[in-house]
């Protein structure tokens, strides 16, 4: 087989047989096919697409081009959630803790964050003394003395991905639908779970701006996990707003512990709640409103916070940060941005808040590069929000100088647009997906 005839067969638009696609997979992951020959097939994959079936056989392909979790020793149906990620997404924080007190196990492997987006690993990082790189059998002990464990990718994880990420990335071809899908569920299927729980993010800080193209992501991976035999449920998410009101790794981390001790704004909780319920039943706990009443039930008697203090404790964590907040945010410098004029806020560019945090040290400015864990920001006020002139919008923590926190507020202010109306009210959750199709909320 040669690789010219696989880019020449995709360029024309043909369907390519699952031995063409392994034979890519594995020309990439043994370096045997070089960067210009995959760069142009990414190309002809981005132009022509790829039909279900094609996308499904690159995925496992890709999944299987590392170590895939052997996770048949935990009894149960094990779960993972994936979310692809967006600004102020504290989701797997404040979400897996109720799951796992539900007694649904929770193996989670997850990555690191990129640019103005944190990941769950950092968020976890901030923890002081928590563990996120742990071995195979550390990780599965804790799942099965606990119900959750959640730890960073290994070094061979999936590595198909890392190269072909890479490329994509300097090649202008990430936004494929077919290779986001691969990409996703390919970890998620090496992760090893029996169900994988999907949050897709669309609007201004979501990868995917546009709801009809994150609706055809998640269609598409609710497929992929059919077609591989594991459990897929996606909700379509709006990240046209900040989700809830802290951004930055250590005030995420906080602002989860405050949703599981019932703190926090009831936006955020009903989200937390919604998703918490949707993924129990699809790990067969009951119906929806079963799912719901126990979701409710573990968040206001305490167990989800506990389970949360179980996790920190059981990864070398410091539980202590659970009562005070200042282990996770120790920023030398706290600011408060006011409002330049009155009115409605009527839109927040959520990219652009997450900017303003990155510029105050909240990101990661390339792969391994370090990040503040205390640095980010506290929204006072949210779309919808009236602001009178010089009322406080947005508290800044940063350990940067000057010239940062000036250029973050002059991004944070540019965010912000203010009108007299009042905006109508925007739902966090758009639609649920399942293999029997796409429900708006
Ligand atoms: N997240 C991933 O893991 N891969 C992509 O291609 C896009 C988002």
């Amino acid at each position: 087989m040669l690789m010219y005839d696989l880019i020449i067969k995709k360029r024309d638009g043909r369907e390519l047989t699952k031995e063409e696609i392994g034979f890519f997979i594995d020309g990439v992951t043994d370096r045997t096919i070089p960067d210009y020959q995959i760069a142009a097939f990414l190309m002809a994959v981005f132009l022509r697409g790829m039909n279900a079936r094609e996308t499904a056989d690159l995925t496992m392909a890709m999944a299987e081009s590392g170590d895939m979790a052997d996770l048949s020793e935990i009894p149960g149906v094990k779960l993972d959630k994936h979310s692809t990620g967006g600004v102020g997404d504290k989701t797997t924080l404040m979400v897996t803790p109720i799951v796992a007190a539900a007694g649904v196990p929770v193996a989670k492997m997850t990555g690191k964050g990129m640019g103005h987006a944190c990941g769950t690993v950092d968020k976890l990082d901030a923890i002081p003394g928590m563990r996120t790189s742990l071995t195979k059998d550390e990780f599965i002990r804790i799942v099965k003395e606990i119900g959750i464990s959640i730890i960073g990718q290994t070094e061979n994880f999936v590595p198909a991905d890392k190269y072909i990420y890479a490329l994509r990335d300097v090649t202008g071809t990430v936004d494929s639908i077919p290779l986001i899908a691969s990409s996703i569920m390919s970890k998620k299927i090496a992760s090893g779970t029996d169900c994988i729980f999907l949050d897709v993010k669309t609007g201004s800080g979501a990868f995917m701006k546009k709801y009809e193209d994150s609706a055809e992501l998640a269609r598409i991976m609710v497929d992929i996990g059919k077609q591989t035999g594991r459990k897929t449920g996606a909700i379509i998410s709006n990240l046209d707003m900040p989700l809830g009101t802290h951004v930055g790794n250590g005030l995420e981390t906080i602002e989860a512990i405050r949703v599981l001790k019932n703190e926090a704004g009831k936006d955020l909780t009903d989200f937390a709640l919604f998703m918490a319920s949707r993924m129990m039943n699809l790990a067969g706990l009951g119906d929806i409103e079963k799912c719901e009443s126990i979701a409710k039930e573990k968040l206001e008697s305490g167990e989800a916070l506990f389970k949360l203090r179980q996790l920190i404790s059981a990864q070398g964590g410091d539980c202590a940060v659970i009562d005070d907040y200042s282990l996770l945010c120790r920023a030398n410098t706290i600011a408060e941005i006011r409002a330049e004029q009155p009115g409605y806020i009527r839109h927040m560019d959520t990219l652009r808040v997450g900017m303003a945090g990155f510029r105050l040290g909240a990101g990661r400015e390339s792969k391994d590069a370090p990040i503040d864990y205390s640095a980010g920001i506290i929204l006072r006020k949210k779309p919808g929000d009236y602001v009178e002139r010089g009322e406080v919008l947005a508290e800044f923590y940063t350990n940067k100088d000057e010239k940062a926190l000036s250029g973050a507020r002059e991004e944070l202010i540019e965010a912000i647009t203010m009108g007299d109306e009042q905006p109508p009210a925007e739902k966090l959750i758009l639609a649920y997906v399942d293999e029997t199709g796409i429900y708006e909320q």
